[in-house]
Order: structure tokens, then sequence, then C-alpha cells
């Protein structure tokens, strides 16, 4: 492989092009294993950030893009549709919430924040009330990095300083503050209340990530948040958009991370895991209520429209891929995991570096005291023949729901060997 053509050429994320880390070229994967052009084998640990759920090079998801492939692998969605958008809608619409009835198809997560922004936005324009248009995000909140998405990201890690002036003004609370089994105290609300009575005239919307803040800082919190935002956001006028896009088809046990709480909120954001991690596609997916409003509004549409809207080879793997898991007892499989996640991490918590050590669903995390040097620590983990790309203090693992327990066992030692010797 020509890494030096990548070294020079290519910028990888948040990387720099002149002092470029190292990067391993990924000659094939199959299973939960990554092959390395050196032909070394490395057990997967990070399902290529939330979305591999069957593993690589899976024959039914191989099959099915083969299969509309040959049919059509691309169409504008301009006056044109297709039967692979039209499944999938079907089944989205009946896997959510039931108020959840309008789907919007974006090509990435960012966008499909993007489009909820909008359409919260549009919403109380149409209403009437155009000066509804800020949104109430969340410290350690992460909802991506384009301008609309990072204006709600945790104003700290989504470096917010260097484009400050010009983010689009939102408003933070504090990040939730009751852990995912703690007892729940009405008083974990007062930060989040205060800040809708204080701007709840201006507040088109809140976003949050469902039971878990994925990037931001892998925070776990009480489904009793959620039911409590869902009834503030009634009792103040105030749209409620619930980021799933780490947290959707199943990774915390639930199909989707606000499951926990049986709430259904207003706009729904769908993302990485929707294909089995096969191919980029979103999706934005809102209530009769607000679909109607925005439509009765000045611009009687929703006004986005991306090139590769609804692309057809991404519709037919993300059917197959929801077929696939919906067919599998995924269920037992992520009780399977985080029960050996708790029991394989536990010996981390005594460690002197070791901060804490928390495991939900199919993701473990051992949050370090002091952050990891990365070019340092990558190498080390590849040694030991896993994949783990850390950020920051958070060294976490979130395998394929395919993996065998002697895969994780093989994964969650080779963690523990590169953090023991810290
Ligand atoms: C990854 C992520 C996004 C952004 O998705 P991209 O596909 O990377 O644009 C948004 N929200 C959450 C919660 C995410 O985890």
């Amino acid at each position: 492989m020509k890494l030096d053509i990548d070294k020079q050429h290519i910028w990888h994320p948040y990387s720099s092009a002149t002092q470029p880390s190292p990067v391993f070229g990924v000659e094939s994967a199959k299973g939960v294993h990554l092959t390395l052009d050196s032909g070394q084998q490395l057990i997967d640990g990070m399902s290529s950030w939330w979305c591999m759920l069957h593993g690589y090079n899976h024959p039914v998801l191989n099959q099915a893009i083969v299969d509309q492939t040959q049919k059509v692998a691309h169409v504008m969605f301009g006056g044109l549709t297709h039967k692979p958008a039209i499944d999938l809608t079907e089944k989205l619409i009946t896997l959510t919430p039931a108020p959840l009835q309008h789907v919007f198809y974006a090509d990435s997560g960012s966008v499909s924040v993007e489009v909820a922004l909008k359409m919260s936005i549009q919403y109380w324009q149409a209403k009437g009330l155009a000066k509804k248009r800020h949104i109430l995000s969340h410290a350690r909140g992460y909802h991506g990095d384009t301008f609309g998405a990072m204006s709600v990201c945790d104003p700290v890690t989504g470096m917010h300083h260097l484009f400050s002036d010009l983010l689009m003004p939102q408003h933070f609370a504090d990040a939730p503050q009751c852990g995912f089994d703690e007892a729940w105290d009405d008083t974990y609300c007062d930060n989040i209340r205060r800040h809708l009575s204080e701007h709840h005239d201006t507040l088109a919307a809140i976003i949050i990530e469902p039971i878990v803040q994925a990037a931001g800082g892998m925070r776990f919190y009480s489904p009793h948040y959620l039911k409590a935002l869902r009834q503030l956001c009634d009792e103040f006028d105030v749209l409620l958009i619930i980021d799933e896009i780490a947290t959707n088809f199943g990774r915390t046990g639930k199909l989707f991370g606000s499951n926990h709480a049986d709430i259904s909120p207003d706009i729904m954001c769908l993302g990485k895991a929707l294909t089995g991690g096969y191919m980029t596609l979103a999706a934005t997916l809102c209530t009769t209520d607000v679909a109607q409003n925005i439509c009765a509004g000045e611009a009687k549409a929703l006004m986005h429209g991306p090139t590769f809207m609804a692309n057809p080879l991404a519709c037919a793997v993300a059917n197959a891929s929801i077929n696939l898991l919906l067919a599998s007892p995924w269920q037992q499989w992520v009780s399977a995991i985080e029960t050996q996640l708790k029991e394989e991490l536990a010996e981390c918590a005594l460690w002197e570096h070791v901060e804490d050590v928390r495991v939900l669903g199919a993701i473990g995390v051992v949050e370090l005291k002091k952050p990891v040097e990365l070019d340092n620590i990558q190498p080390k983990f590849v040694e030991q023949g896993v994949w783990i790309r850390p950020f920051g203090k958070l060294v976490y693992i979130m395998p394929p729901f395919i993996i065998s327990p002697d895969e994780l066992s093989q994964l969650t030692h080779g963690m523990k060997q590169v953090l023991k010797e810290l």
C-alpha cells in the first residue's frame, strides 16, 4: 500500500496534514477481524465508530448491495422514488414511536442534525413565532461537525472558540447529572428547567443524545431525565429532538436509546448503524404535527434536498441490516456482551490511574485520570492484536454484536495489557 501517498496528501479525521499521525492500512475485513496489509489480524473493538453491528463482509449485506446495483445504484430523489426507500420507510415508521410519521433521508448524521434543527426552526416560523429559533443543548453533547451541528456540541470539547462569532448562538444546560442506575430526584431537572423558564420564548427545541452522551464524554445517564425532558418540552412549548445516531439499533440494550424512557420525541435523528456500517445514510423523522405545520408555512415545504438523498444502495443495505438484526437474538447478544464487559473490565477500577469504569449494553468505558497520547498508545493496541481508538481520557470499546465470548475476552485482555502499563 502506498502509505507515503496517504501521508502526503490525505486528511484523516481531526488530523494534521503536515504532521500526520501514523495510519494502518486495512487490506480486508471479515466478521470482527480487520486484516492489515502487513497480514496482521486485529479484533475490532470500535465497530468502525458504532456502525458495524453484524461484522464486516457479511454475505447477506454484500448480496443486498450486489442485487441493488443490478437494478439501480443511484437515482435522484426529486420527483422519483424507489422500492428500497419505501421499504426502509415502512420499517422505520413501524420501529420508532408511533407519532413519528415522516422521514427525511440525509447522507450523514451531521446533515440529519442540520435537517432536525431546520425543521424545528421552520415549525415555529410557520406558527408565527419566528423568535423561537435557538436550540437548548447540553454540556458534553456531540451532534456532528457541520456548522449547525457544531453550534449544539459541547462548547469546550466542540472547540467553539475557534469559530466563536460564526456559530449560531445556542443555550447549554448542564450535562445530565443522574447516572443510569442512580436513584432519581426531581432536583436533577432544576438546571434545565431554569434554562427553559428563562428562554422558552426564543427556544425552538431541545436536542439531546438519549441515555449515552457518546463522543462528548461517553457518559451514561438516567432514563428519568429523558422522561422529565419530554414533560418539560410540553410544559414550555419547545420541541424535543432526540439524536439517536450513536445509540440506535440496539447498542444500549434497547432498539433505540430513548426506548429506555419510553418516550416519543417530536424529531428523531438516525444514522451510523442504520446500514449495518456498510454505507453512509441517516434519517430525520418527525411527527405529523411538525410536518403539517412546516408545510403550512410560507415555504410550504421543508427546504432541504441532498444530491444523494435516499441513495438506493444505502437504503437496500439498511433494509437488509435491519432484517438481519430483527431476526437475530440481538437482545441476548448485547446483554451477554454487557455481562462479560462488566466482569472483565472490573479489575481496571482498582488501578491507580483509572478514574472510572462503566458498562452499558455493548459499550465498555475505562476513563483514565489523564489523557492518553494517541500516537503512543495506538501502536500498543495493534501489538496486542486489537483495534481500539481512545480519545482524551476515554478508552472504550463497542464491539460488533456478533463477537464471540472468546473474541471479546481477547479484546478486553489486549485492552487491559496496554492500560496496565500506562
Ligand atoms: C457521529 C454522530 C453524529 C454525526 O454523524 P456523522 O455521520 O459523523 O456526520 C451526530 N450525532 C451523534 C450522537 C453522533 O454520535
